[in-house]
């Protein structure tokens, strides 16, 4: 049966979520603070990888329906922002498991870089969240679903709502457990880049080139607690050092601007419904580092909870 649903939150997670439910049948309307290219998943390097979030059975399963449905997306993707390309994975000794079965063509790679001893080539999605966010837009207005700019003091009691606020729920769900993990990034031109770099050695200064497709994004950090959203310029010179060492091609690229997202860290991601007195809440929240990576999987069991109620 249709339902009238509100998604709080216009993030990767909160669009996903409301385009499963609206193509469905529900009548859903999406309101939000930030419009998404404001969000953090709008600051994000896009690269289908599972990075900082639990739990791993389900991150994994999550994983593989996203890069599924991010197949697709990708024959269309001058439209969707969905695109598939080769690159680098560094800096991990063991064969990584997330992509098993899938057709990444994974292959280990000896002395890809001096600096580095060990690797991996792979071909993954990776999108362009200036184009995708106001894709997903498109096909929920499409599907009849709306979005509406509304900052929230607190989760609506009544109806039915999915709470997709990402580090906001902290506050709004009262949740002590979620935590941000700031990342800065830089957006630079592309000077012809189209292979993506991935170094994973330290967690802590975590180097990427992710060419999107009109922008590369270089990044970066992992600065848990820490809710600054400022950039900071010296960071920023350093990331862009470490990047230029990793790809020296980028020395023919241009800085655009520097960026920050918060991460909305958490032990474990929150699928869950919650049923109150006059409405019942199903939050969707606590994807750390692969909000965009597990996005559809989510989207997929938001869908499956509220079929279940309805
Ligand atoms: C630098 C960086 C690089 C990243 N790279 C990748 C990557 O390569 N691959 C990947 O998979 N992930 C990546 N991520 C992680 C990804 O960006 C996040 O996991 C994802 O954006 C979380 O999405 P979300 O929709 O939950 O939250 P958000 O994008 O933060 O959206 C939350 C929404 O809730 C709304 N909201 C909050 N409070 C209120 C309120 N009071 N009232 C109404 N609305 C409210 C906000 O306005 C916003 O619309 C990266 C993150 C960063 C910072």
């Amino acid at each position: 049966m249709a339902a009238r649903i509100t998604v709080i939150g216009a993030g990767v997670i909160g669009l996903s979520c409301a385009v499963r439910l609206a193509e469905a049948g529900h009548q859903v309307d999406v309101m939000a603070r930030e419009m998404p290219l404001e969000t953090t998943s709008a600051v994000a390097g896009g690269l289908w990888q599972p990075f900082l979030a639990e739990p791993a059975d389900l991150v994994n399963r999550w994983a593989r329906s996203t890069y599924q449905a991010f197949a697709e997306l990708s024959d269309d993707h001058d439209r969707t922002g969905v695109f598939q390309r080769p690159g680098y994975l560094l800096g991990l000794p063991e064969r990584p498991t997330f992509a098993d079965g899938l057709p990444v063509g994974l292959t280990p790679i000896s002395h890809p870089h001096p600096d580095h001893r060990s690797g991996w080539h792979l071909t993954v999605p990776i999108v362009d969240m200036s184009l995708y966010l106001p894709y997903l837009v498109e096909r929920l207005e499409a599907a009849g679903g709306t979005l509406t700019r509304m900052p929230l003091t607190a989760l609506p009691t009544r109806g039915l709502v999915v709470n997709c606020t990402g580090l906001a729920s902290r506050a709004l769900a009262a949740d002590p457990t979620v935590y941000p993990v700031r990342g800065q990034v830089l957006r630079m031109s592309n000077p012809g880049i189209s292979e993506w770099w991935a170094d994973d050695t330290d967690p802590d200064t975590l180097t990427y080139v992710l060419p999107q497709s009109r922008f590369i994004v270089v990044g970066g950090t992992a600065q848990v607690d820490d809710f600054e959203t400022t950039p900071d310029e010296k960071l920023g010179a350093e990331i862009l050092e470490r990047a230029q060492r990793l790809v020296p091609a980028l020395t023919r690229a241009t800085v655009l601007s520097h960026r920050v997202g918060l991460r909305p860290g958490r032990p474990k991601i929150r699928l869950e419904t919650v049923k109150g007195a006059d409405g019942t809440i199903v939050h969707c929240y606590g994807h750390g580092g692969s909000g965009v990576t597990l996005s559809w999987g989510c989207a997929d069991d938001v869908l499956a909870e509220v079929s279940q109620l309805a």
